[in-house]
């Protein structure tokens, strides 16, 4: 069977090392983007190198539409989808709750909530034997920010994540016997551009000496935890968690 991994979110940070990864291990490679088409090309190049396919595909995955159209895509241009890494997130200035608009609120529950809903419904629809599909995984990218619950920074963003957890529990329940294992990894403090659109570029740094491991992570190390439940190595892991957090 051929591999095909959809990676939303896949032209920087973690989904670009994942996207590489993926590539090194002959998957075709979907790399998802919002609006940085400069990015995904030079991620798909990259990956490229590796002899695989590989298709950039710009969708806003809080919009159903568009999600129906990136997998459409994927269909028509690399094959059925054997492996979804639902990977696209953001955070927003650092703020107490008490300051938060509901317009913020619901930019970042839609962005980083509806749109892994909307991902793993499309995926569903292909992998389950229940569609008469040939399985495939799901892996969820939540955040330690689900169990810390981010205070004075970004409540909003750690709730999105701990709605990604229960996500993972009650779909991977659901289905289990269609041949779809549906699992999540939650980083903890991983140097990206991410913390830039927090309002805080060198957040990992200030914050590293409180973690047990007193460092920040690398995309790379999230990428492997990623890889490896999205393979048959980890073929009886369903509803399970990896933090990959410094022992935060
Ligand atoms: P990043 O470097 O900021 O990259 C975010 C990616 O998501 C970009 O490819 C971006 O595309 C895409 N994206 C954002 N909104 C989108 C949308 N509506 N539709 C499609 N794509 C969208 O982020 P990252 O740090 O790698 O984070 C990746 C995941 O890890 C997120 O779920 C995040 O919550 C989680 N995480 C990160 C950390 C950390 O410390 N970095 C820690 C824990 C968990 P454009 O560039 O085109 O907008």
């Amino acid at each position: 069977m051929k591999n095909v991994v959809i990676i939303t979110g896949g032209s920087r940070g973690i989904g670009a090392e994942t996207a590489i990864l993926f590539a090194k291990n002959n998957f075709h490679v979907c790399i998802n983007y919002k609006s940085d088409v400069e990015s995904a090309n030079k991620v798909a190049s990259q990956v490229r190198k590796h002899g695989v396919d590989c298709i950039c595909i710009q969708a806003d995955v809080s919009k159903e539409a568009e999600v129906i159209q990136l997998f459409k895509q994927v269909d028509a241009q690399l094959g059925c989808v054997t492996a979804l890494v639902n990977n696209a997130g953001i955070i927003q200035p650092q703020m107490r709750l008490d300051e938060m608009s509901q317009e913020r609120i619901n930019t970042i529950l839609t962005t980083n909530i509806t749109s892994y809903f909307l991902c793993a419904k499309e995926a569903v629809k292909r992998m389950s034997s229940r569609y008469s599909g040939n399985g495939g995984t799901i892996v969820n990218v939540s955040s330690a920010a689900s169990r810390t619950g981010s205070p004075n920074e970004y409540i909003d963003y750690a709730s999105s994540k701990g709605a990604i957890d229960t996500l993972t529990t009650g779909l991977s329940k659901e289905v289990a016997a269609e041949g779809i294992r549906v699992n999540c990894v939650r980083p903890g403090l991983i140097y990206t551009d991410m913390h830039t659109d927090g309002g805080e570029p060198e957040r990992v740094d200030r914050v590293k000496e409180f973690l047990p491991m007193k460092r920040g992570g690398q995309p790379a190390e999230i990428a492997e935890a990623i890889f490896w439940l999205s393979t048959d190595k980890s073929s009886y892991s369903t509803g399970s968690f990896i933090d990959l957090s410094g022992g935060l």
